[in-house]
């Protein structure tokens, strides 16, 4: 394959976090003129880089001009080779109109750094257990011997590799419905979608708003790859997609790969597989289960040895953040599930959970509803609420389980330890994102994780 020929073009990069900052230095390495765009002011945008750990030999690199504030919205579109936009910024900005009507091509960073790698890619998408499940198939992957790095938005965007890989190389790349939106020539040899509920309601105008931008992941499936999908998300069995179907989940369904009887199972060429016991696997929470049928299903048609598949299945020891033990006292464990930003992720937590749970919940909302929280409190006796979306949560939840509020995380974890039985759990899993008291989800995850320590919780 051929990379874009960009020299003597000028390409304006709107958004300048981590996957606009990718964006830009891939673009200049290959002879782009880079302007960098931010409606943030200069400051504000090195505090950026330096909270997200942003390399400045990235992000220094990137540009040859900063423009910073609203002085972008007045860049003549003769001037501009094309846009990248980043995830954080909505295509309906309005500094993009006048671009937008002068023909200027406006895509995100996904499609942009796929131009510059012509191999097999994995492309992962879903409400819930993206990241997780990108990190699994890239290690099965890794497992099997291929050279299969995890990236996107897991920390480290297709653009920082995309010229770099070996050709025989199939990255794992986690995609958001941002980076999917604008999506074009981009073709994944294995597209997954993961599962769909309501999320970002911030963001986009409607539900189906938000679907159709994850539609497009199945839409774009290479002709001779597969789309893999789950036997109970009816939007994805109704998607037109390319390449063939593979799904996970119910076997009664047609599920290719799917859990029973203790056992991780694939069907093959017409054949049943048995791959491994499911108590060998690390990961035993019920969506972490089905995270492992999606990547069994994922990598069917990229690796023949089964062998290898059953072993990277077994070896995978999960992400932090996400249902991540970090301590015990007495007989109550501390589980951080701050990555549970939302509803979804917290419902399909909680079914079936094996203790007594105490719940920590709250934070700043994205317009969801919580009523359903109320179906999923059977293991529940007590909900600490905390942050801007603690009342909400425990007005959704009156008359079902106790609620009682906590002015910040420190206080919940002492609050829901005093009211934890010997047996049970003390979860964090809060339905909201974190940004009314944190920077970010690790960082609430790692106060609450110091909570726990503070009380005399010890990992071991
Ligand atoms: P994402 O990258 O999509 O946010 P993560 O792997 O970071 O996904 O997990 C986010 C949250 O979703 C965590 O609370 C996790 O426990 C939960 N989760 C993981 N897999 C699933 C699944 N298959 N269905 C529902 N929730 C899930």
């Amino acid at each position: 394959m051929t990379a874009p020929r960009l020299t003597g073009r000028t390409v304006l990069v709107v958004g300048l976090g981590r996957s606009g900052c990718a964006a830009g230095a891939l673009l200049r390495r290959h002879g782009a003129r880079v302007l960098g765009a931010d409606d943030a002011g200069r400051d504000a945008i090195e505090r950026r880089w330096r909270r997200d750990e942003i390399d400045p030999a990235v992000s220094g690199a990137a540009f040859d001009e900063l423009l910073t504030g609203p002085t972008w919205h007045a860049v003549a579109p003769a001037d501009l080779h094309a846009v990248v936009l980043s995830p954080g910024v909505p295509p309906e900005h309005p500094g993009l109109a006048a671009l937008r009507q002068a023909g200027v091509p406006v895509h995100g960073e996904l499609e942009w750094a796929s131009r510059f790698f012509g191999g097999r890619t994995v492309a992962v998408t879903g409400t819930n257990g993206k990241s997780t499940t990108t990190a699994w198939i890239a290690h099965v992957l890794q497992t099997a011997g291929l050279t299969s790095p995890a990236l996107g938005n897991l920390g480290n965007p297709l653009a920082n590799e995309a010229d770099r890989l070996p050709s025989d190389a199939v990255p794992v790349i986690e995609c958001s419905s941002f980076q999917l939106e604008t999506i074009e020539s981009y073709q994944p040899t294995v597209g997954v979608l993961l599962n769909l509920a309501p999320d970002h309601l911030d963001r986009y105008p409607d539900l189906a708003s938000y679907y159709a931008a994850k539609a497009r992941l199945a839409a774009q499936v290479a002709p001779d790859g597969a789309f893999v999908t789950w036997t109970e998300c009816p939007e994805g069995l109704a998607w037109r997609h390319g390449g063939r179907r593979l799904l996970f989940g119910d076997p009664v369904a047609g599920a290719d790969a799917w859990l029973a009887e203790g056992r991780v199972r694939v069907r093959r060429r017409g054949e049943v597989r048995d791959l491994l016991a499911v108590a060998d696997l690390f990961l035993q929470s019920p969506p972490n289960l089905l995270n492992a049928a999606a990547t069994a299903a994922a990598v069917l048609s990229l690796v023949d040895d089964l062998d290898a598949v059953a072993e990277g299945l077994r070896t995978f020891r999960g992400l932090a953040h996400r249902h991540q033990l970090v301590g015990r006292l007495g007989g109550v464990r501390f589980v951080n599930d701050t990555k549970a930003t939302n509803v979804h992720a917290v419902c399909a937590g909680l079914r079936g959970y094996p203790t007594p749970v105490v719940l920590i919940a709250g934070g700043s909302g994205k317009g969801e509803d919580y009523a359903p929280l109320r179906e999923v409190m059977a293991p529940v006796r007590h909900v600490v609420t905390i942050g801007q979306e603690g009342p909400a949560i425990a007005a959704a939840l009156a008359g079902r389980v106790p609620t009682s509020p906590a002015v910040d995380l420190p206080a919940a974890v002492r609050l829901a330890a005093s009211l934890a039985a010997p047996d049970a759990t003390v979860l964090l899993s809060p339905a909201c994102a974190s940004f009314d008291m944190f920077n970010n989800y690790r960082e609430r995850g790692e106060a609450f994780a110091a909570a726990a320590r503070a009380l005399g919780a010890r990992e071991d």
